[in-house]
């Protein structure tokens, strides 16, 4: 058999198997030999039953005592029989399944797993799990230390392990180790393919520590060497635009609102620095909520345009894309720079006309959504293409877009905050400026986590504070009423409650994901006007949006939000010059998600918030698994095993001075799997 063939060929998997290995992403045998434990289990120690405690799992070898009995109790079916080892004897009982009586013998020895508990005055092993031992002398055999893994759709850990034995045998020596043997050797690793037995049933904890350290090298090597590879591949293409600041810039600036904050203009420095170079742009910016990134993309733009270019502004959400569109025209028009429109909404016949002016060069800026990629729009002299809030799009639809006309000048803002070294790895391809400063004035949010209790409280401030004249936003998860959510609260009934209960006099408005842009474009501009004052709205209004006379926010059932993601929703309020408050209500009890929420309470600050979490969570929960765009991991943890990540960058960037194509035979193997892993077109092409 072969890695590459299909689960279906393995013993014991057919259609319906098959169908749940699929759901956990397992279609290969390499998919299932990868499919690693999420902990272990030390079984090795076998427990006498004199020496045996109630209710902690336990390891026993005993001997069928007496023949399996099925009796029924209420609707269950029992299977119960006597075992007993040299020091004593219990019942063991099966529920609901019949068949077990077969398998049991007078006689018969078995090595068995399982709680013990006393029951209806019986001392008893409830449904182990269980292994026939036909010769005591290889008990070591059996008694090892046992994988669980993760997720298993219903599929037990038995199957599953069943299923993984099944497919090292069958493939074990064809795994191919794709890392260098003279990396191997230098870094001590072991043999790929003892790792990944290993790893699924080590020997003892030495070897899995090799085992893991193998495989973790392994996938933050793939990982590194793509991403440079990735930013080798921009480098190659470097045919790029050179802008000349033209002296309009400084009337331009002086038409802003405000001055530039000390970290605006040194990030504009390096900005400007790399628009006239004559290599292509490829940086990111990074800058806390409200820290003030649009006015970074306007002043680019400008630049572009008064050099003779094209740019264009990408954002997430029409929502937002709507505000930079109003604002960037607002600001631009009096220096007679035409800004477009292009998004999901826009019609066909709009976006012939809007492409046609963009051909003829009079239209300058282009603002949008996806459509803006999805879509091509020929802009015959693209010079600047900005994305904000790179995280909803990913490596791959980035590249889509450079890949667009000639090379222009790329540029992605983010807000969230992510610890420099995890930057480094994520954006591995980029040049990396940071807004580590907010507009004077800020008066910073004061945070409060509440029980539901707090409701009464909470709706007579928020009717305080829309007296006063400010605006307020309230947050509730999902929209619809589904099955498992049903206790989160519905964003329309929500409003339509309070509206009648609590506000019958103040003017509400309601905003979630799957209503017509159009309609929460309309809702937006009302609520930015002033006309609506409280608005109720799912997450769609996470990322960007700006209403500096909002002061308030609430956030329904924050414990189902991660920390990065409750940042970006508190960082809609102080904006402005009034203090604002965010109030996050929560009803859980667990312990984590206080500590969490607390984190809240205590720090303003983007990067500890991220840094706590991801110490709480874990890196994957924390940036949502499809957000970041990149491989997921299977073994590494990006935030534990950073002193691992900085070894192997090192030993990737040295690999890549000598051999930057990877073209050495030494290094024939890495590059097949590097291939195989990013089934990257761009990359294809690169290598
Ligand atoms: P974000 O970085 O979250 O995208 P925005 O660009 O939306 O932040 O800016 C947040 C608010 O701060 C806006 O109202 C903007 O006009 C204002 N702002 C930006 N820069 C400054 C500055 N240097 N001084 C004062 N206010 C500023
Ligand atoms: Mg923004």
């Amino acid at each position: 058999m072969q890695l590459r063939d299909s689960i279906t060929a393995l013993k014991g998997v057919g259609e319906q198997v098959g169908r749940k290995l699929n759901k956990l992403g397992i279609f290969t045998l390499q998919d299932m030999i990868e499919h690693y434990p999420r902990e272990y289990e030390d079984r090795r120690k076998i427990t006498p039953l004199v020496e045996m405690e109630l209710d902690t799992p336990i390891n026993i070898l005993v001997v069928v005592a007496s023949t399996p009995q099925v009796t029924r109790k209420g609707n269950h079916i029992l299977v119960t029989f006597r075992v007993k080892d040299a020091t004593g004897s219990i019942f063991v009982t099966f529920y609901g399944q019949a068949y077990m009586k077969n398998k049991f013998s007078v006689g018969e020895r078995f090595l068995m797993y399982g709680k013990i508990k006393r029951q209806y005055g019986k001392v008893e092993m409830d449904s182990p799990e269980y292994q026939k031992v036909t010769d005591v002398n290889k008990i070591g055999e059996v008694a090892k230390i046992t994988p669980i893994y993760p997720a298993t759709q219903k599929l037990s850990q038995k199957v599953i392990r069943g299923l993984i034995l099944q497919s090292l045998d069958a493939v074990e020596e064809e795994i191919v180790d794709p890392i260098p043997e003279n990396i191997r050797k230098q870094y001590d690793l072991i043999p790929k393919s003892e790792a990944v037995h290993q790893i699924h049933f080590p020997s003892n904890s030495e070897s899995f520590f090799a085992a893991r350290k193998r495989l973790v090298f392994e996938e933050l090597f793939m990982l590194q060497l793509s991403l440079y590879q990735l930013k080798a591949d921009f480098a190659k293409k470097l045919l790029g635009v050179s802008h000349k600041v033209t002296k309009e810039l400084s009337d331009f600036m002086a038409t802003l609102p405000f001055e530039l904050t000390d970290a605006q203009k040194r990030v504009m420095r390096e900005i400007v620095g790399d628009m006239k170079s004559p290599y292509a742009m490829n940086r990111l910016i990074q800058g806390d909520v409200g820290s003030g990134k649009t006015v970074i993309a306007a002043i680019s733009l400008f630049i572009a345009v008064k050099d003779g270019f094209q740019g264009a502004l990408m954002a997430p959400t029409e929502v937002l894309v709507v505000q930079h569109y109003e604002f960037l025209k607002e600001i631009m028009e009096p220096f007679g720079i035409e800004v477009g429109l292009i998004t999901g909404s826009t019609t066909a016949k709009q976006k012939r006309e809007l492409i046609a002016r963009a051909k003829a060069g009079e239209l300058h800026v282009l603002v949008g959504t996806h459509a803006l990629i999805e879509d091509p729009v020929e802009m015959p002299n693209l010079g600047l293409v900005i994305t904000d809030e790179q995280h909803r799009f990913g490596v791959r639809q980035r590249l889509k877009l450079t890949e667009k006309g000639t090379v222009p000048d790329v540029m992605v803002m983010t807000a969230t905050p992510i610890p420099r070294t995890l930057a480094l790895i994520l954006y591995g391809d980029m040049d990396i400026s940071i807004i580590d400063e907010l507009p004077p004035g800020r008066q910073p949010i004061k945070t409060n986590a509440v029980d539901s209790n707090y409701h009464e409280r909470i709706y007579r401030f928020i009717e305080k504070q829309v007296h006063e004249g400010r605006q307020c936003y309230i947050i509730c998860p999902m929209v619809e009423e589904n099955e498992k959510m049903s206790e989160l609260k519905n964003v329309i009934e929500y409003t339509a409650q309070l509206q009648v209960e609590q506000f019958p006099h103040i003017p509400m408005g309601y905003l979630h994901g799957k209503m017509k842009p159009k309609e929460k474009n309309m809702i937006m501009t009302q609520f930015a006007s002033g006309e609506i004052k409280i608005l109720v709205s799912t997450t769609v209004v996470e990322v960007g949006v700006n209403v500096p006379n909002a002061t308030i926010i609430v956030i329904e059932n924050a414990e189902r939000f991660g920390l990065a993601q409750l940042h970006q929703l508190r960082g809609r309020v102080g904006r402005g010059k009034h203090q604002s408050y965010c109030i996050l209500v929560s009803d859980s009890k667990s312990k984590v998600t206080k500590k969490r929420l607390q984190i809240m309470e205590e720090s303003t600050d983007g990067f500890i918030i991220a840094e706590t979490d991801l110490k709480l969570r874990g890196p994957g929960e924390f940036f949502g698994t499809k957000q970041h765009g990149l491989p997921e991991m299977k073994i590494a943890n990006l935030y534990t095993d950073a002193k691992a990540l900085k070894e192997v960058q090192k030993c990737v960037k040295l690999l890549l001075e000598i051999d930057p194509s990877l073209s050495f035979e030494e290094n024939n193997k890495l590059l097949d799997e590097m291939k195989r892993r990013l089934n990257q077109e761009s990359l294809h092409n690169a290598l």
